[in-house]
């Protein structure tokens, strides 16, 4: 027997729909390409949504077209994530931190017809466009006056397509399973590949983090997403924070500590969210002006582990108490948040620090489990390590016109990360899989042994690789980035490390460099770095 409910389509549009009717008033402050700060309201958002989706029309954009994006975190692109999806379109949300080749090749793959790029991305476009197949037009992210007089692109402006365009627009009822936005991973080898969500997934996805045992976006949230709209939907906050009217703070291009400083302050942002790299930058930035975030109450990390030493800074210097968050393009992204919850707030601070490493408690919706190397399922007992696998109504069942269904098993997606998941529930990466050290049959996980060395004060960044060793296969190499005006030694720094990790896990060697190599979404670019120093430990 069906139960007898209505069954009404889960739409982006309707998410917006939503905050015009409840949260007209509610804020949205932009930081301009072109300088200053932008503020206007849901309503105002609304109206300039439905012009674009005349506006798309008038380009002769139809339902599943494909429309691409190059642009920051602005409000204009916020209403291209309502304009496109809402109309029927899809958002192709392009990450300019790829290799020119591979937007490219991802922009051809896609087919899309339209592309929406700000002023600073005009160049990179530039490089690429005689190489692409179905792009029919391209529109500036700008108003007449800071439309490029030089370039030799045919480019349309965008605050003149929306003032010709009427606000008259009935956002139709879309099948909620239809697709309403494209993500490529950032793709270390071979083609980057689509991940295609649908109306359904990203409803959903959205309204689960919102939750307070998830990401706690509510209506007197002010949400700092530096997690870039570019990629995996800025995690979903532009939808969650548009679903409870919370105030929404859009960073621009500005991602260096001082601009992130500014908005926090002068908005009393208190939530954040981004990747490590990002708030090094931050915590350095307040470190050296002795500023101090007092308007954060939380701080969401994730895409790579969050060190203690950070968890402690945000915590001690900062009242900041920081969510660690784990996913991946194909969960839309978000699979765990480590909330507060009852349990945790039982344990002393140094326990609370240790429980805050890990990966955190999946989100309603989300389902995980570890297998061992012949598919037999582990416990959930803290200790087990095993391949992680998940499923739920926002995790991928395929790639987009891509014929590798190699992660899929009976209904499960393999992340390809290690983990372990206590009785808790409380998920902890050991590591990526191809990013484990195998010394002597053993594993050693790279992302413990960075944890630990981060805790050193000398230390901004590091990164452990596993490099080849005549007698153990491979061995840790600890490469470290210095704090500037610090001069750490091989010696002090396995010092350091002796005593928080086995002593077999000891790097054989500590390489001190300026700068690290990171892949499009700020991750360390770890297969790179192995290949630098494939003959590091040959001669041992
Ligand atoms: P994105 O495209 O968002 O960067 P990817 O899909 O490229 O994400 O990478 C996802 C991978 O990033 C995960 O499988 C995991 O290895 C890593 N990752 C994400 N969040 C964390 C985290 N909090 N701690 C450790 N690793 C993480």
């Amino acid at each position: 027997m069906h139960g007898l409910m209505m069954g009404c389509p889960l739409n982006i549009s309707g998410i917006l729909k939503h905050a015009e009717r409840n949260h007209p008033n509610g804020k949205i402050v932009s930081r301009e390409v072109t300088g200053g700060v932008f503020e206007y309201t849901y309503r105002d958002a609304s109206i300039r949504a439905r012009k674009l989706a005349n506006a798309l029309r008038n380009l002769g954009v139809v339902q599943q077209d494909r429309v691409a994006t190059l642009a920051w975190n602005t409000h204009r692109h916020f209403e291209l994530y309502f304009g496109v999806s809402g109309s029927g379109s899809i958002l192709h949300t392009i990450n300019p931190r790829l290799f020119p080749e591979q937007i490219s090749y991802i922009i051809n793959h896609a087919e899309d017809q339209v592309l929406f790029v700000d002023l600073t991305f005009i160049p990179l476009l530039e490089s690429v466009y005689s190489s692409l197949n179905y792009l029919k037009h391209v529109v500036v992210l700008t108003s007449e006056e800071h439309m490029p007089t030089t370039s030799e692109l045919p480019l349309l402006c965008y605050e003149t397509l929306l003032n010709e365009a009427s606000s008259n627009f009935e956002w139709p009822d879309l099948d909620e399973n239809s697709a309403a936005s494209l993500c490529y991973t950032s793709g270390t080898t071979g083609h980057p590949k689509g991940v295609l969500y649908s109306h359904r997934s990203t409803v959903l996805h959205a309204w689960a983090c919102s939750s307070r045992d998830a990401l706690g976006i509510a209506n007197d949230t002010t949400v700092l997403p530096v997690v870039p709209m570019f990629h995996v939907n800025a995690w979903g906050v532009p939808y969650s924070a548009t679903m409870s009217g919370g105030t929404l703070v859009l960073p621009g291009a500005g991602m260096d500590g001082n601009s992130l400083y500014e908005l926090i302050d002068g908005y009393q942002v208190n939530l954040l969210l981004g990747v490590p790299t990002v708030w090094l930058a931050l915590l350095q930035h307040c470190q050296k002006n002795e500023l101090t975030l007092s308007s954060v109450e939380n701080v969401v990390i994730g895409g790579s582990a969050a060190p203690i030493s950070m968890i402690q800074e945000f915590k001690e210097k900062h009242n900041a108490f920081v969510m660690h968050a784990w996913g991946m393009t194909e969960l839309s992204p978000v699979g765990t948040v480590n909330s507060m919850n009852r349990y945790m707030a039982s344990l002393d601070q140094h326990a609370q620090y240790q429980l805050q490493a890990k990966q955190g408690r999946s989100v309603f919706g989300i389902e995980m489990k570890i297998i061992d190397s012949e598919g037999n399922v582990l416990s959930h007992d803290g200790q087990a390590f095993g391949r992680l696998l998940v499923r739920g109504p926002w995790v991928a069942t395929s790639y987009y016109k891509h014929e590798d269904r190699s992660a899929w098993i009976d209904g499960w997606f393999d992340t390809g990360d290690v983990a372990t998941i206590d009785e808790h529930g409380y998920m902890s990466i050991v590591d990526r899989a191809k990013d484990v050290i195998k010394s002597g049959g053993e594993w050693i996980s790279s992302i413990d042994l960075e944890n630990a060395a981060m805790g050193h004060p000398a230390i901004l960044e590091c990164a452990v690789i596993g490099v080849p060793h005549p007698k153990w296969d491979e061995r840790p190499l600890l490469l470290v980035v210095p704090k500037e005006g610090a001069n750490p030694t091989q010696d002090e720094v396995l010092n350091f490390l002796s005593g928080k990790v086995a002593k077999w896990w000891l790097p054989d060697s500590v390489v001190f460099v300026d700068q690290l190599p990171h892949t499009a979404t700020g991750k360390l670019l770890k297969m790179k770095l192995r290949e630098t120093y494939r003959q590091a430990l040959m001669s041992d």
